[in-house]
């Protein structure tokens, strides 16, 4: 069994200093928070590179205007400044400078004189929100806008105004790219299979929808990079939509077992763990075992959400589940400047990698065995596996002794057995060792 010399995610926890990992979790997000994502640009390429900072990252570029099944790559968006002045006072009354959010993304160039009437049309804001500024895209509609609070808006008089979109959009013979980064941590065996974990990387200051994903998967690869595993792991930082379909266009010959989708692991709520299409697949049962005892919710698959749309998509039809905690559109939060860096909190941020770390700790670790006893119970004892005195009930490292024991008909797995006995799989998996070792199971 190559089980028994893979490291276990507790004896990499080991490593860490407290407060270690949680430090370096809100140090990533606060270093990305500041630049301006979007589908393509430098912010995703500066994004990119601090990621590169701690995995092997391959960046991989794509040319704008390359065709992605469906969908075209769209020209490359650069934003240096945008602000609508005073026209009289020159006073900066709204500024990319001050906030990504301010400029909708994928603004076209523009710079001219408007009054209030005129410029109306291009603010966006949330009434019921005052002092919040709404997150808006325009990826395939040439147009421009700004984003602001309902205060500054209702501050902002008559004009006239004078507005400057220094942006740029190229393509063609300009150059142009949609660029993605890929971390591949190849297995100890190399026919058991591959994990893919997925997150966006084209929002802007958004701390929960896209940073909480990208510095737990960061992390996560950085460890599991630092330990012996069973599996081959491949890490996917891409922008949504576009992103995803041009990682799959681009590997047709990669067919992940198991495919998993982060994004949104803070602002408050527990665990939200959404089933593949299909609904039963090895990494469905594992984060339902997971996430269920962590008293998370676990929530059928729709069509509608993040890159799990496109793994699942009938072409590909790859088993992608996605963990959360409150799903996208269900927190006021959400596609808004209050989803900043005080809306995730640490201890978030380490539950949950905790948890994919115990998922992927299933999926390492899970198989059927046959009892090699089975004519009655084995006795424990004399093979130095049961505690010498007796108690008043047995404990769980008995239990699920008695429980491997008793299910282990070659076919059921000690995942099922570990839901049935209600207790975590990696109490089952180190009695299944010990009873491997003491030739009770085989
Ligand atoms: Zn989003």
């Amino acid at each position: 069994m190559a089980l028994a010399d893979a490291a276990t995610p507790d004896e990499a926890a080991e490593t860490s200093a407290p407060g270690e990992l949680e430090a370096r979790l809100r140090q990533r997000m606060e270093r990305l928070y500041p630049l301006c994502r979007s589908l393509t640009g430098d912010g995703v390429r500066q994004t990119l590179a601090i990621l590169a900072e701690d995995l092997p990252l391959d960046v991989r570029r794509v040319p704008s205007g390359s065709s992605v099944f469906d969908w075209t790559i769209p020209p490359e968006w650069s934003a240096r400044a945008a602000w609508i002045a005073d026209a009289t006072t020159g006073e900066r009354l709204v500024d990319f400078a001050h906030h990504t959010l301010h400029l909708v993304s994928y603004s076209a160039p523009f710079s001219g004189r408007l009054d209030r009437t005129e410029l109306e049309p291009h603010l966006h804001s949330l009434p019921d929100r005052p002092e919040w500024i709404p997150y808006r895209t325009s990826y395939y509609a040439r147009d421009w806008g700004f984003c602001l609070s309902q205060r500054q808006r209702d501050a902002l008089g008559d004009g006239p105004f004078d507005v400057v979109v220094d942006t740029t959009l190229t393509e063609g013979a300009d150059g142009g790219e949609l660029v993605y980064g890929e971390v591949l941590l190849p297995g100890t065996e190399a026919d058991a299979g591959e994990v893919l974990i997925s997150s966006h990387l084209c929002h802007p200051s958004l701390a929960n929808d896209n940073l909480s994903g990208l510095a737990v998967a960061t992390e996560l690869a950085r460890r599991i990079g630092g330990r012996r595993h069973r599996l081959t792991y491949r890490f996917v930082f891409a922008p949504g939509t576009i992103g995803s379909l041009t990682w799959l266009a681009e590997h047709p010959e990669v067919r992940p077992a198991h495919v998993l989708v982060l994004t949104g692991l803070g602002g408050g709520g527990p665990l939200v763990y959404k089933r593949t299409r299909r609904g039963a697949a090895p990494i469905d049962r594992a984060a339902e075992h997971v996430v269920g005892r962590r008293n998370g919710r676990i929530i059928d698959y729709s069509p509608y959400g993040y890159d799990e749309r496109q793994y699942n998509a009938l072409g590909f039809d790859l088993p992608a589940g996605r963990l959360t905690r409150t799903p996208h559109g269900e927190y006021p939060e959400y596609h808004t400047s209050a989803d900043d860096l005080g809306f995730v909190r640490d201890d978030e941020l380490v539950e949950a990698m905790t948890a994919i770390e115990e998922i992927l700790e299933v999926l390492e670790g899970d198989a059927a065995y046959r009892n090699l006893s089975p004519y009655g119970e084995p006795q424990l004892g004399k093979r130095g596996l049961y505690p010498k005195m007796g108690g008043r009930s047995a404990d769980d490292a008995v239990m699920a002794m008695l429980w491997l024991m008793a299910c282990s008909d070659g076919d059921t797995s000690v995942l099922s057995i570990a839901d049935r006995a209600g207790l975590p799989f990696g109490v089952l998996r180190k009695a299944a060792d010990d009873l491997l070792g003491a030739g009770l199971l085989g």
